[in-house]
């Protein structure tokens, strides 16, 4: 019997297969097959592995050379070049500038960049999420047998308890906590939701994980039906997620023919099953009451609050609700330990953070890196500097729903304890780099115009208070507000933070406060002298960030 000697990954992202990735495959299987290589290399569809001006990429190991983009009329080349000739196939290679956070990792692992440390994109861009096999190969479904055959389901969770896992959806909520809360909360039947709902503009961590992964997310969910007492399962994701969505259903279909889902799973008397629901593109069903509201059939709107869906969740019964990234640490957890996860990060957050960088930085893409790094980490290692040796002005967190951080803080650790000590807050996972020519009013503008198409429109607050301040937002843009115009929109600020329904509104006011708080000479700037001290806003002429 021959070795394999070579191992050879497509990305298989949607980028990638919108671009010809399954074509490409199919192609290198023929070329392989036609030079007799077929028991020497192993050609497999993965996940996403790079950044997407350079889809399809194909990786070649032992040596992690990186190609892309890649047509199938390259794959001929690559074959002779880099599987026959052992050399290089010169011309595909994906040069160095073009490569993302995600092949950062690749280069670490050659010892040429600081290793990111993956748990949750750890079989991203290496397995094949159509195969439950390589799954299994790759140590799936294992924390699930652990889990039903060794361990309690207080055992569980507290071990969840222990890991100081905490929400990563952006509000840090102890994860092992929430899990008791629902184990205890009384109920006939109990339900398990993974928030796959990724509305945030510039974030797609889920996604990756969803489509390069979606078997660890199968996993995860049972373990918590197990801890938690609950038998059904559901998976709200965004109805834009096409190949996301295809490759749950398919990884729900094999888990169920391999009977990790269905009844008396790991031969324990424990059934559980899950369900997929499709949005429909609302941001505000990434809440969890309107989420829930959604699956049952309903108008997207959020519920007040309390009773909160521990104990009044789906169809009135107690529901845990958890986001994706959040539930991608749980087989880990599991199957290493609680002190093995307690390495990774800092003391009160501890474990990795998934980020997105995008904006003014040489290199954007996507990163998973320990609790506790600084931005000014971030920005150096995985973003290779500054575009242009411009100088770093702010950053924006969390899509539209995070903070924004000034200069000042770029040597914070960005964990959930040092973030709220500095009145600032994580978000989702976007981190939008911006440079001295961004505008912090044209900033503010944009994320307030977000907020109000985004509002449902339920509480005055946040329906009236988000179109006044954007208002008021253009008005400065434009050079025609009175210096009272601030003070009114401080007051908006407040009164969406103090009095909105759900966290829509009262982050709405966020920009808002923050810009006034640490850019505020340069706000009054627009008001006092009539200038846009950036030359973005329209009375200067320039182009701001939307019309
Ligand atoms: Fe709807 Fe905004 Fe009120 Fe939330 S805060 S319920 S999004 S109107």
């Amino acid at each position: 019997m021959q070795m394999t000697r070579a191992l050879v990954l497509v990305s298989s992202d949607r980028e990638s297969m919108e671009r010809g990735a399954r074509q490409v495959f199919e192609r290198l299987q023929q070329e392989i097959r036609a030079t007799g290589l077929q028991d020497e290399v192993v050609v497999t569809m993965v996940g996403d592995v790079g950044r997407h001006d350079a889809l399809p990429m194909v990786i070649v190991y032992p040596e992690a050379v990186v190609y892309g983009p890649v047509r199938p009329d390259d794959v001929p080349f690559l074959v002779e070049e880099h599987l026959l000739k052992g050399r290089i196939a010169a011309g595909l290679q994906a040069s160095v500038r073009e490569l993302s956070g995600r092949i950062a990792w690749l280069s670490a692992r050659q010892g040429t960049l600081p290793a990111e440390y993956r748990i949750v994109l750890s079989r991203v861009g290496l397995i094949d999420p159509e195969d439950i096999e390589d799954y299994i190969l790759h140590d799936g479904y294992e924390a699930l047998g652990k889990a039903l055959t060794t361990m309690t389901p207080a055992q569980v969770i507290d071990e969840i308890s222990r890991s100081g896992l905490r929400g990563r959806g952006g509000a840090g909520f102890p994860t092992g906590t929430k899990w008791r809360f629902v184990a205890s909360a009384k109920g006939d039947r109990k339900y398990v939701i993974c928030n796959a709902d990724e509305s945030e503009p510039g974030t797609f961590k889920d996604r990756l994980v969803l489509e390069g992964d979606p078997h660890s997310i199968v996993e995860a969910m049972t373990i918590a039906g197990y801890a938690v007492g609950a038998s059904e399962g559901y998976i709200y994701v965004r109805g834009e997620y096409g190949l996301a969505l295809e490759r749950l259903s398919r990884a729900i279909h094999q888990a169920r023919q391999m009977g990790f889902l269905g009844r008396g799973i790991f031969g324990s008397d424990f059934d559980f099953d899950i369900h997929i629901h499709a949005g429909a593109g609302a941001y505000i069903c990434g809440e969890e009451t309107a989420l829930i509201e959604s699956i049952e059939g309903k108008r997207g709107e959020p519920r007040s609050r309390p009773p909160y869906p521990t104990t009044h969740g789906l169809w009135g019964k107690p529901t845990l609700v958890n986001n994706v990234e959040t539930l991608a640490n749980v087989p880990h957890i599991i199957r290493n330990g609680a002190a093995w996860y307690r390495q990774f990060g800092t003391k009160n957050s501890p474990g990795t953070k998934v980020y997105t960088i995008l904006g003014a930085v040489n290199v954007t893409g996507l990163i998973e890196v320990p609790m506790g790094i600084t931005l000014r980490e971030v920005i150096a290692i995985y973003g290779k500097g500054m575009k242009n040796g411009a100088a770093f002005k702010l950053a924006q967190t969390g899509g539209s729903s995070g903070s924004i951080i000034p200069a000042s803080l770029q040597d914070t650790p960005m964990d959930f304890d040092s973030f709220t000590r500095a009145g600032v807050s994580l978000g989702s996972g976007a981190l939008l780099i911006c440079d001295e020519d961004t505008c912090v009013v044209d900033l503010a503008k944009v994320l307030l115009n977000f907020f109000k198409v985004e509002s449902c429109g339920k509480c005055t607050p946040c329906r009236i208070g988000t179109q006044r301040a954007h208002q008021i937002l253009s008005t400065i843009a434009e050079g025609t507000a009175e210096m009272d115009d601030l003070k009114d929109l401080l007051s908006l600020a407040d009164g969406m933070a103090n009095y909105s329904n759900c966290g829509l509104g009262q982050t709405a006011a966020v920009p808002i406060r923050d810009i006034m708080r640490h850019f505020r000479a340069e706000v009054e700037a627009h008001i006092s002298l009539r200038v846009c001290p950036t030359g973005v806003c329209p009375m200067s002429g320039r182009r701001a960030m939307v019309a």
